[in-house]
């Protein structure tokens, strides 16, 4: 219990760090300067009004100096941290899939910031994620898993990259971003599995291996879909970050795997 608790707090500790990075390198900002400070009216924040949660918490929202509310936002991406690595612990303990879930759940918050603020998947990120992934699959399964599953990863990518080609001919305009794009090898690096493997083609067998990717990909759509009726109907505008949704539903794959391969392997 102690144990989930600190890996709770951890999750805001680092919620917090992802909101920095999510919303100052799409701007170009150096990430260590300036340090935190209020937007309103620059007062540089004391080390005890940086605590995640808590110190939001304490202040009840509002700059100690010019009295400004701050964004909710914080808040609520600190939380968001805390909850996924909480769960990530509960789920899975400390094992290989727990290192994948907080991988993943990391990833999942960055793209949420910066896709829907700035319709953009950073480049870092990715690529952070795609090495620490590697790392842990050498660390636990061996060069060979790493080989097999950096082969799944692009495959995903070729394939998301023919669906945004094909979307881009029929809607005449961009249809999938090149982050969703590039996000496609995370999913398909991270969700591979070898031991789905049942021939000997290395074609066959990246297809085979790939086969929870592809369900997460069409769980995506579905996850998207009440969200751009609902913009649609809204007619907020017609610009739907996609990359959210991406991520979410590797996470909620990740997460519910057996679930879906039963539910998959139906038919
Ligand atoms: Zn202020």
């Amino acid at each position: 219990m102690f144990c989930s608790i600190y890996i709770f707090i951890l999750g805001t500790i680092f919620g917090s760090f992802f909101y920095v990075v999510g919303t100052r390198l799409p701007n170009n900002e150096s990430l260590l300067r300036p340090r935190s400070h209020c937007t309103y009216c620059n007062h540089f924040l004391k080390w005890f009004e940086l605590i995640p949660l808590f110190s939001y918490l304490i202040l009840r929202g509002k700059c100690l100096k010019c009295n400004h509310k701050l964004s909710k936002e914080y808040l609520l991406y600190e939380l968001f941290a805390g909850v996924l690595f909480f769960l990530s612990y509960l789920k899975f303990g400390v094992s290989y899939e727990f290192f994948i879930a907080l991988i993943l759940s990391s990833l999942t918050i960055l793209i949420f910031i910066t896709d829907f603020k700035y319709m953009l998947i950073l480049d870092s990120p990715l690529l952070i994620s795609s090495l620490f992934v590697i790392i842990l699959k050498y660390l636990y399964y061996g060069a060979n898993e790493v080989f097999f599953s950096v082969l799944c990863g692009v495959f995903s990518f070729l394939i998301m990259l023919v669906i945004g080609k094909i979307g881009t001919i029929l809607f005449k305009k961009e249809a999938l971003g090149g982050g969703d794009i590039k996000f496609a090898f995370v999913m398909g690096l991270a969700l591979s599995q070898s031991k789905f493997i049942f021939n000997s083609s290395i074609l066959l067998s990246v297809f085979s291996g790939s086969r929870i990717t592809l369900i997460a990909l069409v769980f995506s759509t579905f996850l998207a879909l009440p969200y751009a009726i609902a913009s649609m109907l809204l007619k907020k505008d017609n610009e739907v970050p996609f990359g959210p949704f991406l991520a979410s539903s590797t996470l909620i794959v990740f997460f519910f795997l057996e679930k879906f391969k039963y539910i998959f392997f139906l038919f």
